[in-house]
């Protein structure tokens, strides 16, 4: 891999060979950063060569951290699509939003990015195992994932993962543990596992490949608008692996020279469960918190990678927003009907933060936004009736109809 340099801890500076397995950094526990020849890129990588690719996120390739992909059996992660959104735009209040759609991947959320590089990194490693600890999409994901490389999985899952995602961990053959505690909890006994067994680790932070494979979601924001970037990309954060992800792929395309100035970052937490955003609102350190929110994929009460994604959101001056689980449910409605997108709770919060954020007068209507959905709504069906409602019943017979059609409200 001509492209990587090494592995750089983000706390103590150390650098390391970056090895398939290595985690976080031996002299102080830091989160490690994997650093790249943007000399040797920019020398290799032209916009064109991209343009001319398959359509997912391997046409970055010369920005990632792997190599042999084509080695492994890969679902189609990436390239989801980036749709402008007039009417939403105007209901918010703002000159112009995208909405980029990363509940389309093959396992409905933008986890796949990271879980398809797991599965590359792991064959490079000469595993076939993985395991990880998840609220539910990186564990849907990874399952996914590896089904198609013909691997195993072993999967830790807090109780209140809602069903559609762990209908599909047994769909997909995963081993599934169901942890009574919670995603704290998961997390100590899948590294306990981890330790104990061998497995390859696929826990946010801790492996610093998964960053890696997230950042391609913003170099499609990139490739889609023409290498013209917005003022602001919205996101929604739970571990914070997902905003580190998105500032680095930004800052890698800044590095190269494909684009000329950086976004500024929304950061949307659950009112419920915020302790990233607190961390910077207070300039403090994170604090653990409840996890108190439908959003159950940004339900992460102690954080495992807030360092890197403080540091995005101070880094690009981007701003922090909390939203209640009405403004999500608000949002998720209007996503549904202003877009045709079909979002999870967590999918749309970063669109109920844009839209609070408006309304608080801290974006500007003359901004230019791309809102990132990052979960499909069919994942969590019990919540979408709860926001959408349920249909209306009828008898089969026109009396009934037309009475029916004059409650109808256009
Ligand atoms: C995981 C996830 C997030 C947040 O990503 P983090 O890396 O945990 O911050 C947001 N939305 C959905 C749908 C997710 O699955
Ligand atoms: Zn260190």
């Amino acid at each position: 891999m001509r492209q990587v340099i090494s592995a750089v801890c983000i706390s103590c500076g150390a650098e390391y060979e970056a090895t398939p397995t290595i985690t976080t950094c031996r002299k102080c526990g830091g989160i490690l950063d994997i650093k790249y020849d943007y000399g040797y890129i920019r020398q290799v990588l032209t916009k064109d060569k991209i343009a001319s690719r398959e359509q997912t996120m391997w046409r970055y390739r010369e920005l990632l951290p792997a190599e042999g992909e084509d080695r492994v059996r890969r679902l189609r992660v990436g390239w989801s699509p980036l749709y402008e959104t007039p009417l939403l735009a105007e209901s918010i209040g703002i000159k112009r939003l995208h909405i980029k759609d990363d509940g389309i991947n093959p396992t409905a959320s933008l986890k796949d990015r990271a879980s398809v590089m797991a599965v590359v990194k792991a064959a490079e490693a000469g595993l076939r195992t993985i395991a990880c600890s998840s609220t539910g999409n990186a564990a849907s994901s990874l399952a996914g994932s590896c089904a198609a490389a013909d691997f195993e999985s072993y999967i830790f899952v807090p109780q209140r993962a809602p069903e559609g995602k762990l209908a599909q961990l047994m769909m997909f053959g995963a081993h599934v543990f169901l942890v009574e505690g919670n995603y704290e909890d998961t997390f100590r006994i899948s590294a306990e596992g981890i330790e104990k067994y061998g497995w390859y680790n696929r826990n946010a932070a801790i492996n610093p490949y998964l960053v890696e494979g997230k950042k391609t979601v913003s170099m499609e924001i990139a490739e889609q608008l023409g290498y013209e970037m917005p003022d602001y990309i919205a996101v929604s954060v739970g571990d914070g692996c997902t905003i580190s992800g998105v500032w680095k792929g930004l800052k890698d395309l800044y590095a190269i020279g494909f684009i000329n100035r950086l976004p500024k970052l929304i950061s949307v937490q659950a009112q419920g469960c915020c302790p990233v955003n607190r961390a910077v609102e207070e300039n403090a350190p994170v604090r653990p918190m409840e996890e108190n929110t439908i959003a159950d994929s940004i339900a992460v009460g102690a954080p495992r990678n807030p360092d890197k994604a403080i540091r995005a959101i101070k880094e690009s001056g981007g701003i922090v927003i909390n939203v209640s689980d009405e403004e999500i449910m608000q949002a998720m409605r209007l996503l549904g009907r202003t877009c045709g997108v079909f979002a999870e709770p967590a999918g749309a919060a970063g669109t109920a933060g844009l839209k609070k954020a408006v309304e608080m007068k801290r974006i500007l209507p003359g901004a230019t936004v791309v809102s990132l959905v990052t979960g499909n709504g069919l994942k969590d069906v019990a919540n979408a009736i709860r926001a959408a409602g349920k249909p209306k019943a009828i008898t089969p017979d026109m009396e009934c109809l037309d009475r029916a059609l004059k409650e109808v409200r256009i």
